[in-house]
């Protein structure tokens, strides 16, 4: 069927989203004849940028997915990713989903285009941005690789952080298993928490709290990021005194928790868990509360949140997907 023919008619899947779960699901459908159609999104600043292609589009570096001995980085990964869905007949819409209504057969997804696009099955994976400070010099040094990140398990390892003085921003589990993960590459990890006290579980506490190269920076924020191209430094206020200080750190790990992206699902019937991630009630598999409706990847997980772990998501989404498929 040629896609003008296609256009017109009612897709038997859509996936909306564009990192790691969404390209596999699409390499997956196209491969099963399914003629996936992807809605990619449109770049945005929300507060540091949005791309198509999502979070990995801001890594430098990835060195830990299979496959790539020498490292390869997150925009070339992910421009790899396409062309391989694309190469199996997937094809690509840039547009935003707005809004879904899953209770149509079809069901209907509205864009930020216009268009209305119409499905019998939905893939959601549309992952999930981090949260961060907000301060003009950390996005632009998070953006340009200047060794600000929101992910120590992806980017710790590198040889910039070596051996090097490092900061982690935020109390809760993330922070902790950040700063635990960095103890073992960074001379000094200090953690920066605006309280006095951890939000993180006692376990994860103990553990980080015990470790000999981990210096606490209590009820103290982080107003300013310092260094040109690369990081150098951090301005700390102390929450309680008012008092300033810097401290001279070669890396910032921003661990102040995530966002999936499910504000165009507001509304649309799909469960959320109590994190606000889209529920997978079965556990098993992809499906969520809704028939026909799948998700995969960082939307609908908060734990792992690695590129290896999305993708193996979308390759489930898209096997879930063409059984429910035949089987309606
Ligand atoms: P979180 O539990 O919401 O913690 C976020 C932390 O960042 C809090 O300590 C918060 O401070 C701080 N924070 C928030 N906004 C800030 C700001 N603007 N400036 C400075 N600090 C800020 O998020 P998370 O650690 O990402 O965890 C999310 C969920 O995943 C949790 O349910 C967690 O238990 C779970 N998780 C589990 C594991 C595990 O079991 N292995 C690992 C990771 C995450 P306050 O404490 O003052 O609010």
């Amino acid at each position: 069927m040629s896609d003008a023919t296609r256009e017109n008619d009612v897709e038997d899947v859509v996936i909306v989203g564009s990192g790691p779960a969404g390209w596999t699901a699409a390499i997956y459908a196209a491969r099963a004849d399914l003629h996936p159609l992807c809605i990619v999104g449109v770049p945005k600043q929300n507060p540091a940028p949005v791309l198509p292609g999502g979070q990995l589009m801001l890594t430098t570096e990835v060195e830990n997915y299979p496959g790539f001995p020498d490292g390869v980085t997150g925009p070339e990964m992910m421009m790899m990713f396409q062309k391989q869905a694309e190469r199996f007949g997937s094809r690509v819409k840039g547009a935003d989903v707005e809004r879904c209504d899953f209770g149509a057969r079809p069901m209907a997804l509205h864009l930020s285009n216009g268009e209305t696009i119409r499905t019998k099955s939905v893939i959601i994976a549309t992952g999930a941005t981090a949260n961060w400070i907000g301060l003009d010099n950390e996005l632009r040094l998070a953006t340009n690789g200047g060794g600000v990140s929101a992910c120590a398990v992806c980017d710790g390892a590198l040889p910039v952080f070596r051996d090097k003085p490092l900061a982690v921003v935020g109390g809760g589990d993330t922070a902790m298993e950040e700063a635990a993960y960095l103890t073992k590459f960074a001379s000094t990890v200090h953690i920066i928490h605006r309280r006095e006290s951890l939000r993180a579980s006692k376990t994860m506490q103990d553990r980080v709290l015990s470790a000999k190269n981990v210096q606490m920076h209590w009820n103290s924020t982080v107003i300013d990021v310092l260094g040109e191209d690369f990081i150098t430094g951090l301005v700390l206020e102390d929450t309680v005194s008012g008092e300033r200080s810097e401290l001279p750190v070669n890396g910032l790990f921003v661990a102040i928790g995530h966002a999936p992206a499910t504000e165009f699902l507001k509304d649309s019937g799909i469960a959320f868990d109590d994190s606000g991630y889209v529920s997978l009630p079965d556990g098993g598999s992809s499906a969520t509360n809704l028939e026909g409706v799948f998700a995969a990847g960082d939307v609908a997980d908060h734990v792992y949140r690695q590129a290896v772990t999305a993708a193996g998501m979308g390759c489930r989404a898209a096997i879930d997907a063409e059984r429910w498929l035949s089987g309606h």
